[in-house]
């Protein structure tokens, strides 16, 4: 076990860096954050900020030398900094977990084999792939690159075998899935916590809304039965064991119009659709992702009130994003619980902040999100 007085480090320092670094600070650690940023929203509040690039050598050989243990924000870390670190200190979660997260075929592949519904797919690696993919999948399909695809970027929606090959063209001909296009009634996910000792904790399940391939809100408990959510935590940890994971990780799925619920993917970190802990749960997901960490036993994660978080894009920031929203407007409610991340510039499509609606019932919190919405003029669908 890593004790509270020990150091913590973190790979990267956007947001959730920045809310692993509040949470391990507030129990007693120190923290040192790795980015190049020097006006990373994390950096800002470490203990010390290494300002170097993630492949630098000797910026990773400091860290894990004041560091007793060392996580990361962000999926796309160079596998060969993990196993640099790796050699001065614990690092979870691991480099292997990592590469399957980074990978949608190796992601998909793991899940169906750890026992989740996946959709169909099929792997494209060059022009050549095409007709058979086309052949298993068919329409409607979509094609996702396999590498660092984001918040909806890097996907097409395809209905023909023309239209298949010219979306693999525009999405530059890198190794893509093709998958099938599934009748969705919503989507949902579960954070999850895996400790060293195979503990698991589950927080309840988010249903999540987008907008533009960006989560809006996220409104918990998700309204779905009992049974499905179930389900979704059995496939998540299944998923959890088979990779050994150590850390907080979350799962997204779709529930189908049918009542059937499927994979979609995993994020190797807290997630954004995890945020309404911050306010809404006795344990939140970055005091979790601390605990997990450092060996420790995990945390209650009990939903202590009905919430819909709300996510702040640099698009509701005025005048070219230097005017801030009417924050008076959204404090004036007691039930409202603000978080921004301390970005400097606004811009359309970054996320600045979020906040958390919490009411005694799960229409209430909706109602005060859509209300609170309208008068930042975030506007509604
Ligand atoms: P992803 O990047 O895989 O999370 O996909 C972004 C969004 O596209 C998801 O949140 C869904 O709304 C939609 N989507 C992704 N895969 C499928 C699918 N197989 N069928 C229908 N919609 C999908």
């Amino acid at each position: 076990m890593i004790l509270p007085g020990a150091t913590l480090g973190v790979l990267g320092g956007g947001q959730l860096g920045r809310m692993f670094t509040l949470a391990a600070k507030v129990m007693g650690y120190q923290v040192v954050v790795l980015d190049p940023d020097p006006q990373s929203p994390a950096g800002q509040l470490a203990d010390i900020h290494l300002k170097a690039d993630y492949r630098d050598a000797v910026a990773l050989i400091r860290m894990g030398g004041l560091c007793q243990a060392v996580t990361t924000e962000f999926e796309n870390v160079p596998a060969a900094s993990l196993e640099t670190l790796a050699k001065h200190c614990l690092v979870a979660p691991s480099a292997a977990a990592l590469a399957v997260a980074q990978d949608r075929l190796q992601e998909k592949t793991h899940a169906r084999d750890s026992g989740c519904v996946t959709a169909p797919f099929a792997n494209i690696e060059s022009a050549a792939d095409l007709a058979a993919a086309w052949q298993q999948i068919g329409a409607p399909a979509l094609l996702k690159t396999r590498r660092l695809g984001y918040d909806g970027k890097g996907q097409a929606r395809v209905d023909s075998a023309e239209g298949l090959a010219a979306a693999f063209k525009e999405l530059g001909e890198v190794p893509c899935l093709l998958e099938g296009f599934l009748p969705l009634e919503r989507e949902v996910s579960v954070v999850l916590a895996r400790n060293a000792m195979d503990e698991i904790a589950f927080f309840p399940l988010a249903e999540n809304q987008h907008r533009n391939g960006i989560l809006d809100i996220s409104i918990v408990p998700a309204r779905i039965p009992e049974s499905l959510a179930e389900t979704a935590r059995d496939m998540a940890a299944h998923l959890a064991r088979e990779l050994d994971y150590v850390g907080v990780m979350a799962v997204e799925f779709f529930v189908l119009k049918d009542g059937r619920i499927v994979f979609n993917e995993m994020a190797p970190r807290p997630h954004n659709s995890g945020h309404y802990t911050l306010d809404a749960t006795a344990c939140d997901q970055f005091q979790q992702q601390v605990r997990a960490l450092c060996g420790l036993p995990l945390g209650d994660p009990r939903l202590l009130s009905p919430v819909v978080m709300v996510n702040l894009l640099g698009d509701v920031w005025r005048d070219a994003g230097i005017t801030p929203p009417p924050w008076d407007e959204l404090l004036k409610h007691p039930g409202v619980h603000l978080h921004l991340y301390g970005k400097a510039e606004a811009r359309p499509g970054r996320k600045m902040g979020h906040y958390n609606c919490l009411a005694p019932s799960v229409e209430e919190a909706l109602a005060l999100a859509l209300e609170t919405r309208a008068a930042l003029g975030i506007g509604a669908e």
